[in-house]
């Protein structure tokens, strides 16, 4: 696995949220993570990337506690519930309810499913709304809001329950390019307010973005790093096999595209 000078530097700055090591997961014979070693730090905003069926879904859920390896360990904040949120690919929310009721949802592990809401409940509630932009849409049923404005909401209620470790899994897929980026940007700031974040991205150029690039494939770690470092031909066609190109733009971010 390559690792940049600037990650073993993050690395070393902090001690990590959550780290997993040497974490193997097969389904029946399928091998799908062989002894992979991961680490998220507090305020850091990492991408997990990698072409369809690398495994990133599966490590992901593993590290979400949702899926016991077969070997490895795992050090996770504790209780899980509380401090890690989770946002699955496609949640199946409940279409007949409203944001607000949905949003409310990610205030459960605080209270128990029957306790009061308290006022720093609500202040939870109404601050994950506004931040994801969905305040619009509180007293709005899902079933009428699009597939990108749903997912918003779904972020809504995982930032409701104020988390130290975000877990998303393709938070982008339903968004526009706009408010892919816009959420790029609040998660951003959130890290700078000492969130960890791991999100699984397609998007390289999203992933670009962010403080710290994975690259997975075959099941393997094969790079991380700075995105700079991680997002270069070379090593990104190892894993998705396609011609890409790189340009750096004047701000100093990595654009790739298919050449
Ligand atoms: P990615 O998120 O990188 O696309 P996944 O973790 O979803 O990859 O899947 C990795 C591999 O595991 C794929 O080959 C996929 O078909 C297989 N897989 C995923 N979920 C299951 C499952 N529930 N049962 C059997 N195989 C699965």
């Amino acid at each position: 696995m390559r690792e940049t000078e600037q990650a073993k530097g993050k690395g070393q700055r902090g001690n990590p949220l959550l780290e997993a090591r040497g974490v193997s997961f097969s389904y029946r014979d399928q091998v799908v993570l062989d002894k992979v070693d991961f680490a998220v730090s507090s305020g850091e905003l990492v991408a997990l990337v990698g072409p369809n069926g690398a495994g990133k879904t599966t490590l992901l859920k593993i590290l979400a506690g949702l899926l016991k390896p077969k070997a490895g360990t795992i050090h996770a904040p504790a209780p899980r519930a509380k401090r890690i949120a989770y946002l699955a690919q496609s949640d199946a929310l409940p279409l007949e309810w409203t944001a607000l009721e949905i949003a409310r949802l990610g205030r459960v592990p605080h209270q128990g499913l029957w306790g009061a809401s308290t006022r720093a409940d609500e202040d939870a509630v109404w601050n994950a709304l506004e931040v994801t932009q969905t305040v619009e849409f509180a007293h709005r049923r899902l079933e009428s809001l699009s597939g990108g404005e749903r997912q918003r909401v779904a972020l809504a209620r995982a930032l409701a329950q104020q988390p130290q470790l975000l877990l998303l899994d393709e938070p982008t897929n339903h968004l526009d390019v706009t408010h892919g980026a816009a959420l790029l940007h609040v998660l951003r700031t959130l890290a700078l307010e000492g969130l960890g974040v791991v999100l699984v991205l397609h998007d390289l150029n999203l992933a670009a973005l962010c403080d710290r690039v994975v690259l997975l494939h075959d099941g393997r770690i094969k790079a991380s790093g700075a995105p700079s470092s991680v997002l270069e031909p070379e090593i990104l066609e190892a894993a998705y096999g396609a011609g890409l190109e790189r340009a750096v733009l004047a701000s100093g971010r990595v654009v790739v595209v298919p050449r």
